[in-house]
């Protein structure tokens, strides 16, 4: 729905790395339209409710047109919704607030940003019958492992504790997922994967030399890395696979993907994806 002038913003806790102000205003300001993103940073729950509540019902009244939300209140959100989309229902997250009929809705763009992105980026894997091993079993996990069923893959999910991949097999409702532990992820496991997606944050800045794979095993040529980590661009997890000849994409295009489908929700209009995939190299250089 147009708008004179975006009032946009994310909830999360803490934000004080986060990309997303300058992404949305540099979009903004190439279609040429009104508007702030304003961090809100918002305490954890038991703690943060009234803030959230009286956050939110701005957005039910218009006063805001859209949010985006982050950790720890991707599923804080959810009570206070009037409506929310099958797909953020079946991942039990939410990342985008917006209006919707008077009402406050909640969808999940991690999924389609993650599809998309991958698809862009990775267009030699076609999903359907192929065999995909996802690193960690949190809340980026849960987008993944949606979106992975969805498009046919054969899902192992390898977590530190079982007992949370087991948690998030149970939510998803899907297809059988097989379920390791990182530890139990070996040669003769990745020889018959095609992807590898690491949805853990070992590798991330300022921790660049850890990595949730020993440096010793050796990566599969047939298969192919996505690093959900954008900071660092290259993480030690991608040196490795780059160092066996097996293509790895970082996570950088998933954040603008899903930055850029959030701002299409608030404004109806197509977003120039190479503006935020710009000021997201400008900020990833910068930022460390
Ligand atoms: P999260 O909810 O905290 O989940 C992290 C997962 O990694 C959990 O399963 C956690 O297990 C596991 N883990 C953490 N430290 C580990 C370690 N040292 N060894 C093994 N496993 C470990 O975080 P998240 O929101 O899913 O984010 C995960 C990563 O994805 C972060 O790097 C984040 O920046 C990135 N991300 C990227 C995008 C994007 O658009 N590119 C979007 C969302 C997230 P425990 O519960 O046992 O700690």
């Amino acid at each position: 729905m147009m708008s004179s002038y975006y009032q946009l913003g994310l909830i999360g806790y803490p934000l004080s790395h986060s990309y997303s102000p300058r992404l949305h205003q540099a979009a903004l300001e190439a279609m040429v339209l009104q508007g702030k993103y304003t961090l809100h940073p918002i305490a954890p729950l038991p703690g943060g409710e009234k803030d959230l509540e009286s956050l939110l019902s701005q957005v039910r009244t218009g006063e805001i047109q859209g949010l985006n939300v982050t950790i720890p209140h991707k599923q804080n959100v959810i009570p206070f919704l009037d409506h929310i989309t099958p797909t953020a229902q079946a991942i039990g997250a939410v990342n985008v607030l917006y209006r919707l009929d008077g009402k406050l809705a909640g969808d999940n763009t991690d999924s389609a940003a993650f599809r998309n992105d991958l698809k862009a980026q990775l267009p030699q894997l076609h999903g359907s019958g192929q065999k995909a091993l996802l690193l960690g079993a949190g809340g980026a996990a849960r987008a993944v492992a949606y979106t992975l069923l969805q498009d046919g893959w054969l899902l192992t999910i390898a977590a530190r504790r079982p007992a949370q991949a087991v948690a998030l097999a149970a939510a998803l409702n899907g297809p059988a997922i097989e379920i390791i532990t990182l530890a139990d992820v070996n040669q003769k496991r990745l020889a018959v994967t095609q992807l590898v997606i690491n949805a853990t944050p070992v590798g991330m800045y300022p921790e660049i030399n850890a990595t949730p794979l020993p440096e010793t095993i050796k990566l599969p040529p047939q298969a192919a890395l996505y690093d959900l980590i954008y900071n660092p661009a290259q993480t030690k997890l991608m040196r490795q696979f780059e160092a066996a000849d097996v293509p790895a994409v970082n996570g950088a295009g998933m954040l603008v993907e899903q930055a850029a489908l959030s701002l299409e929700r608030w404004t109806g209009i197509p977003v120039p994806r190479s503006v935020m995939q710009r000021s997201m190299a400008a900020q990833i250089q910068k930022g460390n």
